[in-house]
């Protein structure tokens, strides 16, 4: 299979017409990849993002073949898909002001364009989810906000208004399900891509730990930065180890390897009410 390209935490073949997907172990803190693995990490965002592919189906269709049919090494971490013609959209929804939209908000008072009321604080319910698109910046540089009249520049007034919609429909239905067992999703980040049949495709993962932020519902605290679910442990060890974010991060030790790995779990095992073997 040619590599087509590797990412900070997955890599994307080709195989024939189809792309393998494939989640690896790896784990990034502040945009940089650590050098120890997270065991089954892979395993589990594959598990999840399957899960809510299926969850997600009669909103929007998506572009699994099959989580099996894929090569022996990758088993379980890999997804057969179809390969689409990505548009150039990151489409973000947030439902509550943290990160880059927090930042945004203090500088401007808006998020991508859309006018949020004055006085909201860091992680702020906002009054109804909001579509905050970003460019899909090139490998090294980070995403830019896009307003929405950006997007109906770049892929037409039609499509844009098809992604805002998906987009804030697949939020509203993560955060609806989430909510039910004890975990807030701030915020989600979704990849639509158009099939050669011309329809429209959910793409790339989908309401992972990678690709949105979780929260413990029982410990929200609007006005202060909130416990994230997947890499607190990780975050405070990198905080507290004396890494300065700019040289090669030091090995990660044994108990927050095994404390991660057990909070990748409870969120699979919370939001999908499976156990994981
Ligand atoms: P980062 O490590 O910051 O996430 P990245 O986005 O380049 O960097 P990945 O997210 O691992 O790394 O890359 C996956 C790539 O695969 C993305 O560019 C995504 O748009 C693309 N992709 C996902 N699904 C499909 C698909 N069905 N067809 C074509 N491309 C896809
Ligand atoms: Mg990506």
């Amino acid at each position: 299979m040619e590599l087509l390209h590797s990412g900070k935490v997955r890599d994307l073949y080709a195989d024939g017409d189809d792309l393998i997907l494939v989640a690896s172990d790896r784990v990034s803190v502040y945009d940089t990849v650590l050098p120890t693995p997270i065991p089954d990490k892979g395993k589990l965002l594959t598990a999840l993002s399957l899960w809510w592919f299926e969850q997600l189906a009669d909103l929007v269709p998506n572009h699994v073949i099959s989580a099996t049919d894929v090569p022996a090494e990758f088993a379980g971490r890999a997804i057969r898909c179809r390969r689409l013609e990505m548009v150039p959209v990151e489409c973000v929804a947030r439902g509550y002001l943290t990160g880059g939209g927090l930042k945004e908000y203090e500088s401007t008072g808006a998020v991508s364009g859309v006018e949020l009321p004055r006085g909201l604080v860091e992680a702020a319910i906002l009054p109804e989810p909001i579509f905050t698109p970003t460019t899909k910046a090139p490998v090294g540089e980070h995403d830019q906000p896009m307003t929405y009249a950006e997007v109906v520049e770049k892929v037409g007034a039609e499509t844009a208004e098809r992604l805002r919609q998906v987009t804030i429909e697949v939020y509203c239905r993560g955060a609806e399900l989430a909510a039910d067992r004890g975990i807030l999703v701030a915020d989600t980040k979704i990849e639509l891509g158009w099939a050669a049949d011309g329809t429209l495709l959910l793409g790339d993962e989908v309401l992972t730990p990678d690709s949105s932020r979780f929260w413990p519902a029982q410990s929200y605290q609007p006005g202060r930065a909130q416990f994230s679910y997947d890499k607190q442990h990780v975050r405070d060890w990198a905080t507290s180890s004396g890494w300065d974010r700019q040289g090669p991060p030091p090995e990660v030790p044994a108990e927050v390897v095994a404390a991660t790995r057990a909070r990748y779990i409870e969120v699979y095992e919370r939001l999908t009410g499976n156990r994981w073997e």
